[in-house]
């Protein structure tokens, strides 16, 4: 099997009939990188990695494997491995079998067979289940059997389309600690595709967040979480807090905006190349999490009254009708329990209060 050292998609386009599910698609990847597709439903994240894998034909552009065309090569000359969100398990046959299918059909003997077989069973830690049938098999067990019945065959590249989206919330958590455990001792190049943002940020080296098949933004979980570049990734990541407010100039770095009710609060852009004037119509994008109720800080202070409180886990959370903001209510967090009703201050930290037109972010 060809190594990956680079593999690029370049100008992909992916269209069914009228719609565009994918549009000028670029991306670059290096051997043993684990990268994320992350995007809403519909966004082109399963057409991109279907082109990836050969099942789906491009429209147009080409994808290079260490800078060699193959957008023509079958998908199962490609030598990529894909497991399926619904597994696609043999229910019919053992696990052992299950494993060992691909095998059999490309003819290994029968020895290196059962000792591949063996060690794929013993990476996803179902070495005891050889004997088993899928529909034995837990949630989990099956989506480790569908992985190693795909890594056994020692794919150059492997593709996963939302692998975990079957399982409940705490196998979920589980089954994406083993991925990432699986992924190091391989070394693995992967491609994921999934639209939890919490999946792509614990798992990934890179993230390409989508939106209407094209890319909005490609970069490391970091910096897409810290510098989302546009109100949809910023939205996508969780900052779902939103303030209306009017550009009034700079100050320390940062750009110094007033909200309706004249309260004046630091922010930031994550463009560099921002150059607002006074008098910029722009909208704070925040995480809750970020917004601050009872807060130690002095300054960036709004004034608000509590709305409704829900325990969300290490943090209570208030919904918070701002005081004199023509009706815009936040989200804050707090370790005390507010009571609907109470008078209360919330801060938010300026590197932490993003910054976009206000044009930008009317259709998000
Ligand atoms: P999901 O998370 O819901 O699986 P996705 O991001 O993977 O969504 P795609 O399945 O790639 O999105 O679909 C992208 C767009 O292309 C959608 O508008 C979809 O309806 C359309 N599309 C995908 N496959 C086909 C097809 N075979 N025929 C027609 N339209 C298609």
């Amino acid at each position: 099997m060809e190594k990956i050292n680079t593999l690029k998609m370049k100008g992909v386009t992916r269209r069914f009939g009228n719609t565009t599910a994918l549009h000028d698609f670029h991306l670059e990847m290096s051997g043993g990188q684990f990268v994320t597709l992350l995007g809403p439903s519909g966004c082109g994240k399963s057409t991109a990695l279907n082109c990836l894998a050969g099942l789906l034909d491009l429209s147009d552009g080409e994808i290079l494997l260490n800078d060699r065309p193959i957008q023509d090569v079958a998908a199962e000359k490609r030598g990529f491995g894909m497991v399926f969100q619904n597994y696609a398990l043999f229910p019919h046959l053992s696990v052992e079998r299950n494993v060992g299918y691909g095998l059999e059909l490309r003819r290994v003997p029968k020895a290196e067979r059962e000792k591949r077989v063996r060690s794929a069973l013993e990476l996803v830690h179902l070495a005891e289940f050889g004997k088993r049938y899928p529909g034995q098999l837990s949630g989990g067990q099956q989506q480790r059997l569908a992985i190693a019945r795909t890594v056994v065959l020692e794919p150059a590249l492997l593709l996963l389309d939302e692998p975990l989206s079957n399982l409940d919330a705490n196998l979920r958590n589980e089954m994406r600690i083993e991925l990432k455990r699986i992924h190091s001792e391989l070394n693995l190049t992967t491609v994921y595709v999934t639209h939890d943002q919490s999946e792509a940020m614990s798992l990934s080296d890179i993230v390409v967040v989508m939106r209407n098949g094209h890319i909005e933004q490609i970069g490391s979980p970091q910096e897409i979480y810290n510098q989302p570049k546009s109100p949809f990734v910023a939205h996508f990541m969780g900052y779902i807090n939103r303030l209306p407010a009017t550009i009034l100039g700079k100050e320390n770095g940062y750009w110094l905006i007033e909200t309706a009710n004249g309260t004046q609060l630091l922010g930031s852009s994550t463009n560099e190349e921002t150059n607002w004037q006074p008098g910029q119509k722009v909208v704070a994008l925040i995480r809750p999490d970020e917004t601050i109720a009872e807060p130690q800080a002095e300054t960036n202070r709004l004034i608000g009254h509590v709305q409704l409180v829900e325990y969300v886990g290490r943090a209570y959370e208030s919904l918070v009708l701002l005081t004199g903001q023509g009706g815009t209510q936040l989200l804050a967090h707090s370790g005390r329990r507010q009571n609907s009703g109470d008078q209360i201050e919330i801060s938010i930290d300026p590197d932490r209060l993003l910054l976009f037109s206000a044009d930008e972010t009317e259709n998000i």
